[in-house]
């Protein structure tokens, strides 16, 4: 019997694992994962579960009693320390040994940390476990002051939780604007006054010094020489692939783990899936690492494909989301490279399309879910856009074409 090991415990493990139950796997399954709880759903801690919509009940991926159902082992709360390929088997922090036929790194991606003066102080937090979210949600208080560092989107997405629950919430950005790597600056500039109206305060190109605090933080130190009291501080500056396993291991990595379009790594008997995979997207021509529940599911298909010998999956567009307030953003294709940018409608339900050269690449679309799904086919057909009927919002997408 086939003895398959995932390492990790998030949305791509659990994906597998549904996967490989579906297409029918009969070989042994064991699931190691250094959280102590089966796998959640991670979107949700920055909105739904923060802001109180959600209980601790309603985030895991998958019940008890279908790990039982499918026989999978799980080892939680243990943390694989090293793989040795020769004898393929990983070790374990309570020195056990782990023998595999096919190993699979569901390792994930790690929050980016600040490194300044003060920056152990309790009140700093980081969001990316469910006890992460938890604590924060028992800590908030409404009338308190929360400093949120980075205008990425789980930052805005903290800020709009955290105003929902009544706090003075003040975001800082180094960079000249919000979502400055991921939106065109019109987009930006569209959730930087939503957040505004909301009553956040947004201070972009704002350089820390440290953080003051006696034993707690109290204030948040800044270059200009400012100084901002507060109560809470989050940091949401970006995260790094968790692939010092691999790397240990002498494996391919390269800002992630290098995978191909079967989510085999450099070695046959080790695959890669997740934030932690790195794997070339031919529809845009250049290799990428997503960070999506979207790619762990597309990982876990054509995982299980190359594991059964069949062809791969058509690979989907990326699509991403993010909820802050009432507006709901969804997100088709990557837009690097974009050379204009089309808007179309305003207010509460609009959305803006990136093209290169005429051609739709990508589709930011707030509270306009037609946008959103005509565009993933538009996109991946790579359609030629009218520029004049593509900013009629009473247009429907697909009417839009050339
Ligand atoms: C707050 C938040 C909000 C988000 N919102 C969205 C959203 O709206 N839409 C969206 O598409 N995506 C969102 N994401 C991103 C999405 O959650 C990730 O893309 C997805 O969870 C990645 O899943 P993964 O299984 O690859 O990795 P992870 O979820 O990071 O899971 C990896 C797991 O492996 C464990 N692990 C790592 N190394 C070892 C080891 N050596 N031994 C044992 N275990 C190990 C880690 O502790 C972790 O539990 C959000 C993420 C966060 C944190």
């Amino acid at each position: 019997m086939q003895r398959l090991v995932i390492v990790g415990g998030g949305h791509a493990a659990a994906q597998l694992i549904r996967t490989l139950h579906k297409r029918g796997f009969d070989g042994r399954i064991t699931l190691v994962s250094d959280e102590n709880m089966m796998p959640y759903n991670r979107p949700v801690l920055s909105k739904e579960y923060l802001n109180g919509q959600m209980e601790e009940d309603q985030i895991y991926l998958l019940q008890a009693a279908m790990y039982e159902k499918l026989g999978v082992e799980m080892r939680l709360g243990r943390r694989v320390e090293r793989i040795d390929r020769d004898n393929r088997s990983v070790w374990l922090d309570s020195d056990e040994r782990l023998d595999y036929d096919q190993l699979v790194l569901a390792t994930g991606a790690t929050p980016r940390r600040l490194d300044l003066p003060g920056s152990r102080l309790a009140g700093i937090h980081y969001l990316k476990t469910f006890d992460d979210a938890r604590q924060l949600r028992e800590r908030f208080q409404p009338d308190q002051h929360l400093t949120v560092i980075g205008g990425g989107y789980i930052g805005l997405e903290i800020a709009s939780a955290a105003r929902k629950m009544g706090l003075e919430v003040t975001l800082l950005e180094r960079g000249p604007r919000i979502l400055g790597r991921v939106v065109a600056p019109e987009v930006a500039d569209y959730f930087h006054t939503l957040h505004i109206a909301q009553g956040v305060e947004i201070r972009t190109g704002t350089e820390l010094t440290g953080f003051d605090g006696e034993s707690s933080v109290e204030a948040v130190t800044l270059a200009d020489g400012g100084r901002l009291a507060t109560d809470h501080v989050v940091i949401g500056i970006g995260v790094e692939p968790a692939d010092r396993l691999a790397q240990q291991a002498g494996m391919d990595c390269d800002n992630g783990i290098l995978v191909d379009a079967g989510c085999r790594t450099s070695d046959p008997a080790i695959y890669a899936i997740g934030d932690c995979a790195r794997q070339y997207q031919t529809h845009y021509g250049r290799w990428e690492r997503l960070e999506s529940v979207q790619n762990c599911n597309a990982h876990a298909a054509m995982l299980v494909a190359a594991l059964q010998q069949r062809d791969a999956p058509a690979p989907e567009i990326p699509w991403f989301w993010s909820t802050q307030y009432d507006r709901r953003l969804q997100i088709a294709g990557l837009n690097q490279g974009y050379t204009e940018v089309i808007r179309r409608g305003s207010g509460e339900a609009c959305s803006w399309l990136y093209l290169q050269d005429g051609c739709l690449i990508a589709c930011d679309a707030i509270n306009r879910p037609a946008d959103f799904l005509q565009a993933k086919k538009l996109i991946a057909a790579k359609t030629q856009m009218d520029r004049q009927r593509s900013q009629d919002p009473s247009l429907s997408l697909n009417n839009c074409a050339c």
